[in-house]
């Protein structure tokens, strides 16, 4: 008889399934992102209620079946009880989780993935770093995490390692000047226009801290990431940039960002 794996990670959803049971959503360590049954979890006295929710952090016994896991024993490392309390912070929480699901899959190996989550939702605890700069973190280091990332420390066209840069979504990362003005003409725009804010949809002439701040996110490992502060104008800049990117790549509506919305907007 094999012995039941126990895989380590985060619930990411919690959906109710008839009168007793839940099917969660798992990022896992060792098989990625799993779908789990958690039988009996809906009653009250069953010992998976507590771990059967949103955010929990544990080690988690289960069964391996043909489409799909079954838990049957969890213990818990962290509850992230102090997200639940508060609910920017739980709006905040809820759409890491949704966007790590979206972003991940199963039997592919999802670590860096997971500890991005997990540096994510400490960094909401703490409290010490803007919400929105936490968020924009997360959602550019996620591009990374999965490949897709901007390159943001040479010239897409011309692999030029000196600036000035222009940010151009479509392109992919930076343009040099010059390879960004030939993208210009080719479009039958004026030059001149690179040297306003935004000059169309999808360039960006960012600030120099900026431009910082992004590589350092590229470049940075997850647990190290959430550890920095910046200006508002860079925040905007970095909110503007990351929701242009996830507009151009990513055809897909995140319910729980239409909530977050609301919440950044009070
Ligand atoms: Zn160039």
């Amino acid at each position: 008889m094999t012995e039941n794996p126990i895989l380590h990670g985060i619930v990411l959803s919690s959906m109710p399934v008839g009168e007793y049971d839940r099917r969660l959503s798992i990022l896992t360590k060792e098989r990625g992102r799993i779908s789990a049954f958690a039988r009996g979890a809906q009653r009250p006295k069953s010992a998976l209620v507590a771990a059967a929710q949103p955010f929990v952090t544990g080690a988690f016994t289960v069964v391996e079946g043909r489409a799909s896991y079954t838990m049957i024993r969890a213990e818990v490392n962290e509850y992230f009880t102090e997200l639940r309390g508060d609910l920017a912070k739980t709006c905040y929480a809820c759409y890491f989780c949704e966007l790590a699901e979206y972003s991940t899959e199963e039997n592919l190996d999802e670590s860096e993935a997971l500890s991005l989550l997990y540096a994510a939702l400490r960094a909401l605890v703490r409290g010490d770093m803007a919400l929105p700069l936490v968020r924009v973190v997360f959602e550019m280091k996620m591009t990374y995490v999965r490949g897709e990332g901007a390159r943001v420390s040479e010239c897409v066209r011309c692999r030029a390692k000196e600036g000035p840069f222009v940010f151009h979504v479509r392109s992919g990362g930076c343009l040099c000047k010059t390879c960004a003005g030939e993208l210009f003409d080719e479009e039958g725009r004026k030059s001149y226009e690179l040297r306003t804010q935004m000059v169309a949809r999808g360039f960006y002439n960012l600030d120099a801290s900026t431009w910082y701040a992004l590589r350092f996110i590229a470049a940075t490992p997850p647990g190290k990431l959430f550890a920095f502060t910046v200006s508002d104008t860079v925040l905007s800049e970095l909110r503007e940039v990351a929701a242009a990117w996830y507009e151009e790549y990513n055809d897909h509506r995140f319910r729980s960002a239409e909530m977050l919305a609301e919440v950044e907007t009070e």
